[in-house]
């Protein structure tokens, strides 16, 4: 008895010794870091992963990279197992941001720091940082783009020039696909409200527009049935797509339709990540634009949040409103996407993002 209270007791003392410090910095660099990203069917997430072994171990750390292959049951299996190893903290690019709240309780009794990545990690208070880009910037940057190409300045009741529109979301599961569509929408509802835009296929919601896990050939076949269904008589003239991998679906089905000749030329497509297939897309005059957000820049702020939170430096942050996960709001860094279309891809190869042969 005497022997359990003692345990008990020393225990307890243990664990208020790290309460003030709940992630043991004294043990300073060392260990190894755990990375949760979501699938390798996109080169974004590849790059991602890579980037962040490869400056953690600049750091200091060692690395454990796993791929979930965007099933959900996959990344919950690869964390626990990582918090078993006794991993020292988790980078996470959640798969569906609301199906970590069980396995990052275990994280929590384990004191293990987690940074939600890119993504945030809903409805769980075990989150400490957000790294990401500011997500809504990303849906301006594409509504934007299709108003500056259409020559949209002002919303105008009683304009005679009509454009035809249709929009596609992200992942219904993936929190940044709101804040997409919003910032998008910010810019294109005014004129979908003076009657510029039409949406024929009168799928103006964003639940009626999203793409399940981001899948291009999904989203080719709903191009494909918004095209027969609505687009007989008369062309589309824009498509609002949130992720460069969507585009390139939407733009087949548009070419199966007779899309892309000089007398049938292609809608305006919007993009996002400046995947390669992409950017060469943009480059041969196919798809119109993309958003170009720097990973390796994400991968360091990453690291260097991670490193500080280890070592018990202070974490950089500069948001800390907006991102609330639904259990409290999540101290965030969130770096600028840039639009890029034909007229600047030059950036691309300026900042070492792509080399310029990759673009011929
Ligand atoms: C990311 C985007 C990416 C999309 C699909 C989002 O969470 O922010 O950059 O295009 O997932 O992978």
């Amino acid at each position: 008895v005497l022997a359990a209270a003692l345990t008990a007791a020393l225990t307890s003392c243990g664990q208020e010794a790290r309460g003030g410090s709940r992630y043991q910095p004294d043990k300073g660099k060392g260990g190894t870091i755990g990375l949760a990203m979501p699938t390798k069917s996109s080169e974004r997430w590849i790059a991602d992963g890579k980037n962040m072994a490869k400056q953690f171990r600049k750091a200091g750390y060692k690395t454990d990279l796993q791929y979930g292959d965007d099933k959900v049951e996959n990344q919950v299996a690869q964390i626990e197992n990582m918090i078993t190893k006794g991993h020292r903290l988790l980078v996470i690019a959640a798969i569906d941001g609301s199906a970590l709240t069980n396995v990052l309780k275990r994280a929590a009794d384990a004191n293990i720091p987690v940074i939600s990545y890119d993504r945030l990690i809903l409805g769980t208070k075990n989150v400490d940082y957000y790294a990401s880009f500011d997500n809504e910037r990303v849906g301006e940057l594409q509504g934007q783009y299709i108003l500056d190409r259409l020559k949209l300045k002002k919303p105008d009741k009683s304009a005679d020039k009509h454009y035809n529109i249709e929009l596609f979301a992200g992942s219904p599961d993936d929190n940044n696909t709101k804040y997409f569509w919003n910032g998008a929408m910010k810019k294109l509802r005014p004129f979908m409200k003076s009657g510029q835009l039409v949406v024929r296929s009168k799928q103006t919601k964003m639940n009626q527009a999203t793409t399940l896990r981001w899948d291009g050939g999904t989203a080719q076949k709903r191009m494909d049935d918004l095209i027969s269904k609505n687009y007989g008589s008369t062309d589309v003239d824009a498509v609002l797509s949130p992720y460069d991998g969507i585009s390139i679906g939407i733009i087949s089905a548009l070419k199966s339709a007779g899309y892309g000749s000089k007398r049938h030329p292609l809608p305006i497509v919007t993009g996002q990540d400046a995947e390669l297939a992409s950017v060469k897309s943009i480059v041969a005059g196919q798809q119109t634009q993309t958003v170009f957000k720097d990973t390796r820049k994400l991968a360091k702020q990453a690291v260097q949040m991670g490193d500080a939170v280890l070592t018990g430096k202070k974490v950089e942050v500069n948001n800390t409103t907006d991102y609330d996960n639904g259990k409290k709001v999540v101290p965030a860094y969130l770096l600028k996407p840039v639009s890029v279309d034909k007229t600047n891809t030059q950036l691309l190869i300026d900042e070492g993002y792509f080399t310029k042969g990759q673009l011929k």
